[in-house]
């Protein structure tokens, strides 16, 4: 599969039209959808009139930008003007927004090509994409297994190469954690970087946008198109974007010598074996890379997880509650009545994991246990970030495994919320302090399944995040393993038996 860049240099070269481009990725969606189901609404006719448009201005020789002609999908919560946007949610089934979000906006001044709107968790609150609304989404590497979530039909998508990038958001792992079970890149940037301007909120202080794609530099360039300040979103940082793909090139070499610290309370139970195996052989191929590697503490880390189990619900409250059958969502009743109307739209229209959280968080948020449960969070809040402040006294990056397993059967956990919950446990510290991470391939398990490795920067270093994943992708082949799904009948003979091969040796 082509990179952004090579696509790019078919296009400007005349090789190949946007049309066509957009046409193979249509017919991809069309033949790989039955199974996969990543997307929500298939923007076709949309994405045909982008690519004539882009085609158009090739004709006419006018530049072009690096997205121009590129098939992108979006999750289905980030709001597209005249296409659904549902949350996965039956209560936004109906809803048209009338605006765009900016990131979109961006996208879409760019010449990027919108295939669709893709699954996701209701409202973006899973690890699964098991609690849509209206499908579950496939892993493309197993389709008896999840892709993980809440950008679960974001990252699928991308593994299938239904799409060559993808948008996802992120308030505790939403992003990295399906890019480590679909085995692609996914980053999270730092708080503020992208304008949430348009994205529907889950958790205000955490929610951030950010890329999915098959390479580290495809991830730099969705990056760099989607970043920067924003006058519609207060939290969006005022500070200059870089080119983060040129960064890239020539190969990263750090002026002096780059500091990469393990998180020690990572490696700890609850991790699979073979999870902890592949990410400390990452470790090593740093280190044969020029980086020295620092074994660093964090001792609050998994406290995080709980903070943010009363964090996010109690934010969540807030901003679902405008979801009432007067200003947004679906009216299941008679308006006569109010009380009644709000009841039964809010029963009928969300499902029971948003239900689950609203009733967490507006318990953590009531008179008489605000202080012991929101208040007390909010402090844990600061000691992990605290502890992020001091390793980074010491190293430059930090590694650990973005999730404690491969993509799990469908099915398996969804009778266990806290067994769900503890899959977030790597991810959901950088949200609370803020941090830009980036989950990358680092290897596959027995099963042939995907395993994935966080690195996690100083706020604002998305750049070195780049640059330090981008040098270990160029030295491993991870990135160039592809699901048996997209292969040919040879192609998959051979797999078999190449792998077949590795099993004995
Ligand atoms: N899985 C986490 C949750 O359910 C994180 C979700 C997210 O990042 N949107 O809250």
């Amino acid at each position: 599969m082509e990179s952004i860049r090579e696509l790019h240099r078919q296009l400007v070269a005349k090789e190949r039209s946007a049309i066509e481009i957009t046409q193979e990725f249509l017919d991809r969606i069309q033949a790989l959808e039955p199974q996969v189901r990543s997307f929500l609404h298939i923007t076709a006719d949309q994405a045909i009139a982008t690519a004539k448009q882009v085609d158009a201005q090739i004709a006419a020789g006018e530049p072009i930008g690096m997205l121009a002609g590129i098939p992108i999908g979006i999750k289905d919560n980030l709001c597209t003007q005249g296409v659904p946007t549902t949350c996965a949610s039956r209560i936004l089934e109906n809803f048209v927004p009338p605006y765009e979000s900016t990131v979109t906006a961006k996208l879409k001044a760019a010449g990027a090509v919108m295939v669709g709107k893709t699954n996701l968790d209701e409202f973006a609150m899973g690890s699964s994409t098991e609690n849509s609304g209206f499908q579950v989404t496939s892993n493309p590497w197993d389709l008896t297994r999840v892709p993980g979530g809440s950008s679960g039909g974001s990252a699928a998508a991308v593994a299938a190469e239904e799409c060559v990038v993808a948008l996802g958001s992120d308030t505790g792992g939403s992003i990295r954690q399906p890019a480590s079970l679909c085995g692609v890149v996914g980053m999270k940037p730092t708080y503020g970087r992208v304008s949430r301007f348009g994205l529907v909120a889950f958790a205000s202080s955490l929610d951030q946008i950010g890329p999915l794609a098959r390479s580290v530099e495809d991830a730099a360039i969705l990056l760099s198109a989607i970043a920067g300040h924003d006058r519609y979103d207060s939290t969006s940082l005022d500070v200059p974007v870089p080119d983060y793909a040129q960064l890239l090139r020539p190969n990263f070499r750090p002026k002096s010598r780059l500091r990469i610290g393990v998180i020690k309370e990572t490696f700890g139970s609850g991790l699979d074996s073979v999870v902890e195996e592949k990410v400390k052989a990452a470790v090593e191929q740093l280190q044969e890379l020029g980086a020295e590697i620092q074994i660093v503490s964090c001792p609050r880390f998994s406290y995080g997880l709980p903070a943010y189990y009363v964090i996010a619900p109690s934010e969540a409250s807030a901003n679902l509650a405008r979801y009432d059958a007067v200003k947004y969502g679906n009216r299941e009743a008679d308006p006569e009545n109010l009380v009644a109307m709000y009841k039964q739209t809010r029963a009928k229209g969300f499902g029971a994991e948003v239900k689950r959280r609203i009733m967490l968080g507006t318990y953590a948020l009531s008179a008489g246990y605000y202080d012991a449960y929101y208040l007390k969070a909010q402090k844990v809040r600061t000691l992990v970030k605290q502890d992020f402040q001091a390793a980074f006294e010491k190293v430059d990056v930090l590694i650990c495994p973005t999730a404690p397993t491969t993509a799990f059967k469908a099915g398996e956990k969804t009778d266990d919320p806290l067994g769900m919950y503890l899959l977030d446990l790597m991810t959901i510290p950088v949200n609370l302090a803020g941090l830009p991470a980036i989950s990358i391939p680092c290897g596959f398990d027995r099963q042939g399944l995907p395993v994935g490795m966080q690195l996690i920067g100083n706020v604002l270093r998305e750049d070195l995040l780049l640059q330090v994943a981008h040098a270990y992708e160029q030295a491993t082949p991870w990135h160039l393993k592809k699901p048996e799904l997209l292969m040919n009948e040879a192609e998959r003979k051979a797999a078999r038996s190449q792998a077949a091969a590795t099993t004995k040796s």
